[in-house]
């Protein structure tokens, strides 16, 4: 019996792991944690890549309350689990209680792969290396040869992305968020590598997320990235003053539903080139695999999985 069609698990359940899953044909020994976790499209792509490997493990959903994690951390060591992923909104607390973390876990301030060995969690943010993995599929293009617009460098994911384009040296950092105050206080943490230690300049810059500003920028950018929430619902702004698109821009969307976004079409329609975040959600799957198993991924095996949901 496949355990998928018990959607969410909760910790009552993974503290009588063995009874609960005993109908199970694979073990179930990696899981994706969050409050609510019911969204997760991760088992989609992780059961398929298991079973591709010829992996005896299932991946399957935890709903667990911040005051629940502690607990569930010992029931998941208890249970051997190889290790999990971990979802809104546990990404920032997570950073304090593994037992090592990532230089980009710690960049990023938040973790979102842990891989458990010897009782010991090592964390890591996959969210970064993962979005960088998919601009090159979907451009052929590498971050370090761009000069790139972050829209939505106060969440979560604008910041996966600003620290990302740091670390690769990229040529230029604009970051641009409406509640500005977050995206200067990122740039602060992130000049020392964007400095020129030669001539003194630095390529990094936080603007407000305002047509003005935005329109002054987009002539000096290669990529835009949009790290907002804008995209997912019909009556949302747009994300970019419109008109402000040129055929030489590449536009990566980090939502993924829907597939085609206004940015994109946007983009599209002025001979642009555009992606979903569909990508980065594989790659980061991917690089968690290769962190719990220290094997290549079954990358297509997981793009398929995820296509068919
Ligand atoms: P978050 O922490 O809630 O951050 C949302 C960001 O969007 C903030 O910068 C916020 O600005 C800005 N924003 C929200 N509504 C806005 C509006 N109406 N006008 C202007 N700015 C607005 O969310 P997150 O976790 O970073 O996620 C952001 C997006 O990335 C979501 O769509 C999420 O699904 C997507 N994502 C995709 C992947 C993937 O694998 N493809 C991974 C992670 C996230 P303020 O700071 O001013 O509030």
């Amino acid at each position: 019996m496949s355990l998928e069609a018990k959607s969410v698990f909760t910790l009552a359940d993974l503290q009588n792991w063995a009874e609960v899953t005993s109908g199970s044909l694979r073990r179930p020994r990696l899981a994706v944690i969050g409050d609510p976790v019911a969204h997760s499209r991760s088992p989609q792509m992780h059961n398929p890549a298991l079973i591709a490997a010829g992996i005896d493990c299932e991946y399957v959903r935890l709903h667990l309350r911040s005051e629940e994690l502690e607990a569930g951390i010992e029931a998941m060591k208890a249970a051997h689990f190889i290790g999990f992923n971990v979802t809104i909104p546990h990404k920032a607390a997570m950073c304090e209680i593994v037992d090592e973390l990532s230089e980009t876990a710690q960049r990023v301030g938040a973790v979102n792969t842990v891989a458990i060995r010897e009782g010991k969690l090592f964390g890591h943010n996959t969210d970064a290396p993962g979005l960088h993995r998919a601009i090159h599929e979907a451009f052929g293009v590498d971050l370090h040869d761009l000069r790139v617009l972050v829209v939505g460098a106060g969440g979560g994911a604008g910041r996966a992305a600003a620290v990302e384009c740091a670390m690769s040296s990229c040529r230029r950092l604009v970051l641009a968020n409406r509640t500005v105050e977050k995206a200067t206080l990122l740039a602060e943490g992130l000049l020392p590598l964007l400095s020129d230690q030669d001539d003194g300049q630095t390529r990094i810059r936080a603007i407000r997320w305002d047509a003005d500003s935005l329109s002054q920028e987009l002539g000096e950018i290669d990529l835009i990235i949009n790290a907002t929430s804008i995209g997912m619902k019909a009556d949302d702004p747009d994300v970019l003053p419109p008109g402000s698109l040129r055929a030489d821009h590449l536009v990566y969307d980090m939502v993924y539903a829907p597939p085609q976004t206004r940015l994109m079409s946007a983009a599209e329609e002025c001979g642009a080139r555009a992606a979903n975040g569909l990508g980065m959600l594989l790659w980061q799957g991917a690089l968690a695999f290769e962190y719990w198993f220290s094997w290549e991924a079954p990358v297509e095996a997981m793009r398929e999985g995820l296509e068919r949901e």
